[in-house]
């Protein structure tokens, strides 16, 4: 954990680090889940270093995300769990260019997060449902939080019928997202990266706290 600069109430930026142990006991390289995102927040933290903030940010790295979020949920639980703005969390960013996030269910950050991909030049793509990660530990609490994740196009709009549209999908029956069939497998490994990827994913974390450091 960096805290950088100060103020009343935290902005988080959150990553897991920590990965899952495969069927033949070995643990995964949990690249694309979640070490891509790791380094993407840690490169936003250096520019962020820099830069003015009306809140105090707290880069988190959170560990056992994969045991059930409980890294996260102790934080929320501990003593600054009462001073959080907002949580930006990042989970899977580890190739292709097109952004989706959590639709935050606080108004202020809703339309922070789409300043935030204006400005990183990029068009993001809202799901209603979205895989389960570290932000919703805040979630339960009230807490304004989103979550951010990059994919290829056509494998976010696979992602978010899946996710969002229930039997009318349209997606063949048994189909499974790519990336679901990758995480959690010995696939998940660094030839999966394109490091364009990370790049913009660290670009969008830098404007994602701007946003939300300048919403409330
Ligand atoms: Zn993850």
């Amino acid at each position: 954990m960096v805290t950088l600069g100060s103020g009343d109430k935290d902005i988080l930026l959150t990553a897991h680090y920590d990965a899952v142990f495969l069927k033949d006991g070995k643990m995964a390289e949990g690249v694309v889940d979640n070490a891509a995102s790791v380094v993407g927040v840690i490169q936003a933290a250096k520019v962020l270093q820099k830069t003015k903030l009306k809140h105090r940010l707290r880069v988190i790295l959170f560990d056992q995300e994969e045991l059930g979020l409980l890294g996260a949920r102790a934080y929320a639980a501990g003593p600054d769990g009462g001073r959080i703005a907002a949580v930006i969390n990042f989970d899977v960013n580890a190739f292709g260019a097109t952004p989706f996030f959590l639709e935050p269910k606080d108004p202020a950050l809703s339309v922070a997060v789409r300043q935030a991909c204006h400005a990183a030049k990029t068009d993001c793509v809202s799901f209603p449902v979205y895989p389960p990660s570290d932000n919703l530990a805040f979630r339960a609490r009230g807490i304004p939080e989103t979550s951010f994740s990059i994919m290829g196009q056509k494998d976010v709009h696979q992602l978010w019928l899946f996710m969002n549209a229930g039997k009318d999908s349209g997606l063949a029956e048994g189909f499974i997202p790519g990336v679901l069939a990758q995480i959690h497998t010995d696939k998940d490994n660094i030839s999966a990266v394109d490091p364009k990827t990370v790049e913009l994913a660290g670009r969008l974390a830098v404007e994602l706290v701007k946003a939300a450091d300048a919403a409330k």
